[in-house]
């Protein structure tokens, strides 16, 4: 066993030194008697749309609700095909087949884990309502790319990439509609569930406000069949105290990012891919390629043993998922996507991660290899 076990995540760290401002914020709202929406949730978007350079910022009940409301501010609806990646958390697919929408599961660039522009060009077809590439890990999808192939909107999911960059322009500014999440382990972590859309087109950004309760511009009149999307005044309050230190917590990840990589580059290990350096990725995961056949997860255990925490994301890409069967697409027919599923492991890179745990990683990681040879 490791003499210093190193957590995968741990957030109380980072909430220490905000304790006693959080427990005002709470003891404020408590006393407030208005907690969902109200005056706090708008304060939290008008400082969201400036943070992240849109016109629009909805607070939502979580990134999945996010996406969900995105596509239905798009009328996207039984018939359409939505392109999107067969790599990335399951609530992008979800969102569009709980619409009656039809998921279209393209592949991914092997080196960056992001939708293959090439693959969303072979897709596209008269069907094609959307695209929904995903920042995966915090690193922004090729949206240039995008629109220079079609003038369909694209709804970007960066439920991941809160802050991330992309040739100057912001995660979420770029397409027709940014879909982020607040769950805890994202870059702008709250203490609970809670998303947020953004967008720079005043109808869409009312239609999103209009869905987000049962589809209701005025009290009990209807125009839509919306939802309770709706973001608690609660975490609006809380997530406003994180906001003014969200970039100081992804120059952190930065760091970390780039003190693996130098590790890795150092440690010469054949097996391993660490992922591209950039500037302009958040880094809410360091996710490494790890080759050989079941190596992944034998390095995973022995982690584990050792008292370092680690993650698969994810352990199976979406169009193998027993309810997307019908779709047929069978093992390897997409074969960046899976051979991703098999072969990736995100390491801890949370903000207040040391310096001497990133060492101990890549020592344990070293370790592992060293005695396989
Ligand atoms: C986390 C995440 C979501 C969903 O966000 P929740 O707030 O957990 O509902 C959607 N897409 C991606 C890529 C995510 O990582």
């Amino acid at each position: 066993m490791s003499a210093t076990p190193v957590p995968f995540f741990d957030r109380t760290r980072g909430n220490a030194p905000l304790e006693s401002e959080l427990t005002a914020t709470f003891q404020r709202i408590l006393c407030s008697g208005r907690y969902i929406l109200g005056p706090e949730v708008e304060a939290f978007e008008r400082e969201c749309a400036e943070s992240l350079n849109v016109r629009h910022a909805i607070g939502v009940s979580s990134g999945s609700d996010a996406v969900l409301a995105a596509l239905m501010a798009l009328r996207v609806g039984p018939g359409d095909e939505i392109i999107c990646p067969a790599y990335t958390f399951f609530a992008t697919a979800g969102a569009i087949a709980r619409l009656g929408a039809t998921p279209v599961f393209v592949d991914i660039d092997p080196s960056t884990y992001l939708i293959d522009p090439a693959a969303v060009a072979a897709h596209l077809s008269p069907r094609t309502r959307a695209i929904v590439p995903v920042h995966l890990f915090g690193r922004c999808a090729d949206i240039d790319a995008l629109q220079a192939l079609t003038s369909l909107p694209i709804i970007e999911d960066a439920a991941q990439a809160f802050g991330a960059v992309h040739r100057g322009r912001s995660a979420g500014s770029m397409g027709a509609l940014g879909c982020f999440s607040f769950f805890p382990t994202k870059n702008l972590g709250g203490f609970g569930d809670g998303g947020l859309v953004t967008t720079d087109d005043a109808a869409l950004a009312a239609r999103v406000h209009t869905l987000r309760a049962h589809g209701a511009p005025a009290k009990h009149h209807h125009t839509d069949v919306g939802g309770n999307f709706r973001l608690d005044a609660l975490q609006a309050a809380l997530l406003r105290v994180l906001l003014p230190h969200v970039g100081a917590a992804i120059a952190a990840r930065r760091a970390h990012a780039a003190r693996y990589n130098q590790l890795f580059g150092e440690a010469h290990l054949t097996a391993v891919d660490p992922p591209p350096a950039s500037l302009e990725a958040t880094y809410n995961q360091y996710v490494i390629r790890v080759r050989g056949d079941g190596a992944r997860d034998r390095l995973r255990t022995f982690l584990a043993d050792n008292g370092v925490g680690t993650e698969v994301y994810y352990p199976s890409a979406l169009h193998r998922q027993p309810c997307f069967a019908a779709l047929g697409l069978g093992e390897g027919s997409l074969p960046a996507a899976e051979s991703a599923a098999r072969e990736t492991l995100a390491l801890p890179i949370f903000p207040d991660l040391t310096a001497a745990e990133i060492g101990i990683v890549v020592a344990q990681i070293t370790a592992f290899f060293a005695d396989l040879e």
